[in-house]
């Protein structure tokens, strides 16, 4: 019998904060999920699933893009994957009643939180202009109403169509489709708030925008730095790779302003030492790195790496390869002859002997690998510390051989493989060339508008129909009041989604609910039961097929949905055969066959088990196709952040029990927080400097220039080592804190690792 979704909404007073943990995982993370998922779902629905899961004749895992191993284990999963696939596969779901009991002012004062408990849509739902309430409607009617709005815009630049990570390969591509045919390349997704700096900055300095490393490389590396991610949570078996290399002998160096527990120690529930042992030490050097100081550390060590070369000529850089596959040296040496250490020392906030230590781990290890996430992506210059990551590696050749390599992590099941589908709102010529002849049709040419830029479009009133294939996007983007404000403004918003969130009560003046199938689900079709794929961080590519029976027969797959749409909107006659996309999946890979470069024969290769590996020049071949034909090393001006005395560098964090924008739980035992989300984490000498104590309540306070000042209230100080003038909160909350118009320069990705703020004694809560 599944739970009863909760009434009220859990109040945070029950808020407990304890010391730091040391080490990841262990049985504490095993008896968290299997407690999750048994309570949830009933042993033997658990059991189903959990075995299923990341099999090679299983399903992929729907939380991030951690790639699988060749040689999979009974429990291919981790602690927070089983909390995905049981926040997924629940079998409780939205009853009818629901929406005549609350209106939508009702859910607006609802948390997060408590709208994913209420458990999975299974009836589309419409509000109509002027309503406070949904109310269900026949499968019918969506398709007809979306058809009569988009047809009736002025232009379809008037429409923008999201996409989130969890979209498979097959539904992204007819949805791309779909949209360019209506007429738009208004295509914003996901990784437009995540990984887009990386893939501006490899797409220049390599000329592909993703990991240049195979998974066996993390086994024979010598030196893994791994620089502003948090594994423990966001990737959480990368630990067991990690703690394969070390068993190797590699040496790994985290890079972060927050000590998180998974950096420091794995207990891996899959071994007695993990499970009553001590389990692994992971870094073997942590440098608690100020927010933001991530490009002066990485050009302090190229600088090093020069003169140690310098010193002794010839034994240093990789001149052959150097030579032979880049350009920019010269001009890179000129520009770090000029380097000011003591910009860096202030910038990074660590020790020079801190960095040196790193500097020589780096000149001593033969192949070096370099991963990375939000903490890199998300800064004003994210783009620029990607390329010095790529700098620090091609001065001793550490792309394209094995055990070395830059290599991007994806926060996203499929969030790459979404792009690579073509879900880009600046699509390349070559791929538009290929879809026309693909397709008889003329795609549009005009770029279109990214996340943030669909807000802008939207406050300017340009953007009348937003839909959404999954995702949350007014609770992942900055600046959420104005982000709210603008989704507000629209005439009509579409949501494709399995469970409720807060982009269903954040709505244009009328609004649609899809249900649709979860990646645990039987997708069946009139020729069978279809199977999708999806592309994990190292490019490898395999299928996932349906675990179990869908929760409602009213549900439609998201391939059905967009297939079905596109007929109302674009009619049955024209040269795309949508009825034949729905019948069978096959005919959709059979087109991207021929569109999408190494997809060739697609539907033999991802029959096999275990899937296959897509082509990556640089990590293949060593060839770099960038605008030189080689790989360049880029001279890029260090602006470190500033902060006025008396504030505070704030970045926004995931708790532990946390996916995107999804929170399982209000716990996040790693950090020591249990039964509450409304925390600011603060070090301890800071709060001396600013005259506040652990427990005190503030208003966090965040400025921007220009722009009036953005409050998160009543946040509990929990005094935390973070590195010095560092702080951080949790998202979606603290988005409010972060201004539309701040940026990283070139991918435009939010900058919500450095937000300036100031703490002010909180006000008393208003009536309300
Ligand atoms: S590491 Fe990522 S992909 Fe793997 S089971 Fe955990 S959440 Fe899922």
């Amino acid at each position: 019998m599944p739970r009863k979704p909760p009434v009220a909404d859990p109040a945070y007073d029950q808020l407990r904060v304890d010391p730091p943990e040391s080490w990841a995982a262990g049985l504490p993370g095993v008896t968290s999920a299997m407690s999750y998922a048994l309570g949830e779902l009933g042993p033997r629905r658990a059991l189903t699933l959990l075995s299923r899961m990341n099999q090679k004749d299983g399903f992929d895992c729907m939380s991030c893009a951690w790639p699988d191993p060749d040689h999979r284990t009974r429990a291919e999963f981790c602690e927070n994957g089983a909390r995905a696939v049981t926040w997924e596969a629940t079998t409780l779901t939205v009853p009818t009643s629901f929406w005549a009991s609350h209106s939508l002012t009702d859910l607006a004062s609802r948390s997060e939180y408590w709208l994913g408990q209420q458990g999975r849509l299974v009836e589309p739902v419409h509000k109509a202009a002027g309503s406070d309430h949904y109310e269900p409607i026949s499968w019918v009617e969506p398709f007809r109403l979306v058809a009569s709005r988009l047809r009736a815009l002025e232009s379809p630049d008037q429409a923008a169509f999201y996409t989130s990570g969890r979209a498979a390969n097959e539904t992204a591509f007819v949805y791309q489709l779909f949209v360019r045919a209506f007429g738009t390349n208004n295509l914003p997704d996901c990784s437009n708030m995540c990984h887009e700096s990386t893939g501006t900055a490899m797409l220049e300095t390599l000329g592909v925008g993703k990991s240049t490393i195979a998974y066996d490389d993390f086994a024979t590396s010598d030196l893994i730095i791994v620089m502003g991610q948090n594994p423990g949570t966001n990737h959480p078996r990368m630990l067991g790779a990690l703690e394969d290399a070390k068993r190797n002998g590699a040496a790994i160096v985290a890079v972060n302003p927050l000590p998180e527990a998974g950096l420091r120690r794995f207990k891996n529930p899959k071994t007695v030492r993990g499970l009553v042992g001590r389990g692994t030490d992971l870094a073997d050097q942590f440098l608690q790195i100020r927010s933001g100081g991530d490009m002066a550390l990485l050009q302090w060590i190229s600088r090093r790496v020069l003169q140690a070369e310098d010193a002794h000529p010839g034994t240093v850089l990789d001149h052959e390869f150097l030579a032979e596959h880049t350009d920019g040296l010269a001009q890179f040496r000129a520009h770090l002859a000029l380097f000011d250490e003591d910009a860096a020392l202030t910038a990074t906030g660590l020790a020079r002997e801190e960095m040196d230590e790193l500097a020589d781990r780096y000149l001593s290890a033969d192949r070096v690998i370099v991963t990375w996430a939000m903490g890199i992506t998300q800064h004003r210059k994210g783009v620029d510390t990607i390329k010095e990551i790529v700098n620090l590696l091609l001065l001793r050749g550490n792309i394209g051989r094995p055990g070395a390599g830059a290599s991007p992590i994806r926060g996203h099941s499929n969030v790459q493989g979404d792009r690579t589908m073509g879900i880009w709102e600046r699509p390349p010529a070559a791929f538009l060339d290929a879809l026309a002849d693909e397709f008889s049709f003329e795609p549009p040419r005009r770029h279109g508008f990214d996340s943030v830029q669909a807000i802008e479009a939207m406050q300017r009133g340009e953007i009348k129909v937003w839909f959404a294939l999954g995702g949350n996007l007014v609770a992942a983007i900055s600046d959420t009041a104005a982000a709210e404000e603008a989704m507000r403004g629209t005439d009509l918003t579409v949501q494709v989604s399995t469970k409720l969130n807060r982009s269903h009560v954040v709505t244009g003046a009328e609004a649609l609910i899809l249900p649709t199938l979860g990646r645990t689900d039987v997708d069946l079709q009139a020729s069978g039961a279809q199977f999708v794929s999806v592309e994990d961080s190292v490019c490898a590519v395999h299928a996932t097929h349906g675990a179990v029976p869908p929760v409602s027969d009213n549900l439609l797959s998201e391939v059905s949905i967009v297939t079905r749409l596109a007929r109302a909107v674009l009619g049955d006659d024209g040269p795309i055969d949508w009825a034949g996309f729905e019948h069978d999946y096959d005919t959709i890979r059979e087109s991207i066959s021929r569109v999408v470069p190494g997809f060739e024969d697609f539907n033999r290769l991802i029959r096999r088990k275990g899937g296959f590996v897509l082509p990556n020049g640089p990590r293949d071949s060593r060839t770099f196709a960038t605008s030189t034909g080689r790989a360049r090393i880029t001279v890029n001006e260090l602006v470190p952040v500033e902060c006025p005395d008396g504030r505070l560098i704030l970045q926004t964090i995931r708790s532990h029990d946390q996916f995107n924008t999804t929170t399982y739980s209000l716990n996040d035992r790693y950090r020591g927080i249990h039964g509450g989300r409304d925390v600011v984490f603060v070090n301890p000498s800071d709060l001396v400097d600013l005259g506040l104590s652990d427990g005190s309540r503030v208003d966090v306070v965040s400025e921007w220039p220009g722009e009036p000042d953005r409050v998160l209230r009543n946040q509990r100080v929990v005094a935390y080592p973070t590195s010095r003038g560092c702080a951080a909160a949790y998202f979606p909350e603290a988005n409010v804190l972060v201004s539309l118009s701040s940026t990283a320069l070139g991918s435009n990705t939010p900058v919500s690792k450095a937000v300036i703020v100031r703490l002010e004694p909180a006000a008393p809560p208003t009536a309300p």
